[in-house]
């Protein structure tokens, strides 16, 4: 079976093309036909296009247009040019989405109907960058493919089972009631972790209690129990919690609250400065990229290390806390950007939990190996290095709906 899959980000748009035959399964190496990423960071009013398959690479520049052209455009290289690797459109299967909230209605993937649609279109209020480009893409697939099946991937659904006493909010209970309420994010990820991490150490996941920590430009933990997230740091957005690369994370409500009464603070600028000027970038004033902040640190750059200090004090203090809601640690998980390349964030953070008994091996930890244990073998608690693969576990989730 052909699967596409659509995974869209404020500024790139990642595609995937799996073959899944059920002797290669666990191998998705194997099954990974074709890959695209459209990158709009690249340059002002330039769009990059990379596509890959296993014979070519193409690299394109395109002026900027609208998003659905831009994806016509990239799922044009499947059955044109050197980058084919399908006769016609129709040989697709099916097409999986990364979409980023589901609400509360759904729990788990879905095949999408117009009713479905009108969820996503609706729950754009809580999620107001990411749900409307998840509907385009859909809205391109349709165009372009017809009526091939198309899945929707949920990122809140992991979530979705998290304790009462981690979903509410201490406000006034009456908002719980209109949705204003902890639905967590990453949940692609962290599920394809922990199924990895059992996997890896040949485990039965229901046994397992896991933290996993995606960090990546965007950061969160889950706290994972008889296989389900009962506890994580991100919240009604994905602005709680830990310090991120541009976001924030958790600060004091209260100095919101001061900036709209004694700064003349906007909603528009409160939204810009905790999304896009925080975190690794605001401390630092360096950059959101941790690479550019252990370049500046080892240039003496004081601010730059203040800002790797504040991630890590952050970093620390929730994995303590995940470990809390599980009542125990067996398995701590790093993945994403961050977590699979930087040592020293690893070694950082497991520091904090030496007097837990945890304990990593700095040589491994140093290789940045991949799915691989880095702890000693006397260490009370694994720790792994896995990398992630969203796109992968989308696919999945739509062969198991579709076959
Ligand atoms: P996204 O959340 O956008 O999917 P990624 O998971 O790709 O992001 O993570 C991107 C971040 O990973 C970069 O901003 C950078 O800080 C970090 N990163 C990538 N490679 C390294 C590395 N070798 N060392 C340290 N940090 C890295």
């Amino acid at each position: 079976m052909k699967i596409l899959v659509l995974n869209a980000g404020s500024s790139s748009q990642k595609s995937c093309l799996y073959e899944i035959t059920e002797d290669t399964l666990p191998d998705h190496f194997l099954q990974l036909i074709w890959e695209a990423k459209v990158d709009w960071t690249h340059q002002q009013n330039v769009v990059e296009l990379k596509v890959k398959t296993q014979g070519a690479i193409l690299k394109e520049e395109l002026e900027a247009m609208e998003r659905s052209s831009i994806i016509t455009h990239m799922l044009n290289t499947l059955w044109n040019g050197e980058t084919q690797v399908i006769e016609k459109p129709s040989d697709v299967d099916g097409v999986g989405h990364r979409v980023v909230h589901g609400g509360e209605k759904y729990r788990q993937s879905v095949q999408i109907t117009p009713e479905v649609k009108d969820a996503i279109a609706e729950l754009s209020i809580f999620a107001p960058i990411h749900n409307p480009i998840n509907l385009e893409g859909i809205e391109a697939i349709a165009t372009v493919f017809g009526e091939v099946p198309q899945v929707a991937v949920f990122d809140t659904a992991f979530h979705a089972q998290l304790p009462l006493a981690a979903t509410v909010y201490p406000i006034p209970y009456q908002w719980f009631e209109k949705g204003i309420r902890r639905y967590g994010f990453h949940g692609i990820s962290h599920r394809y972790c922990a199924d990895r991490a059992a996997q890896i150490l040949e485990r039965d996941l229901q046994e397992l209690r896991l933290v996993t920590c995606h960090l990546g430009n965007g950061c969160s933990l889950a706290a994972i129990q008889n296989g389900h997230s009962i506890d994580t740091t991100m919240g009604f957005t994905p602005l709680e919690g830990l310090m991120m690369g541009s976001r924030s994370g958790s600060v004091d409500p209260g100095i919101l609250i001061h900036l709209l009464r004694q700064e003349g603070f906007s909603a528009d600028q409160l939204d810009e400065m905790l999304n896009k000027s925080s975190g690794l970038k605001g401390v630092s004033g360096v950059s959101a990229d941790l690479r550019q902040i252990l370049a500046a640190i080892s240039e003496n750059n004081a601010q730059a290390k203040l800002a790797f200090d504040v991630y890590i004090h952050r970093l620390r203090a929730q994995i303590g806390a995940m470990a809390a809601s599980l009542k125990g640690l067996d398995v701590l998980v790093f993945t994403a950007g961050v977590g699979e390349n930087s040592p020293e964030v690893r070694a950082a953070a497991c520091e904090g939990f030496e007097f837990l008994g945890l304990r990593i091996d700095p040589e491994k930890n140093a290789n940045s190996p991949k799915d691989q244990d880095i702890s000693m073998p006397d260490s009370t608690i694994r720790v792994l290095v896995i990398q992630t693969q969203e796109d992968w576990a989308i696919a999945q989730e739509c062969w198991q709906i579709l076959r």
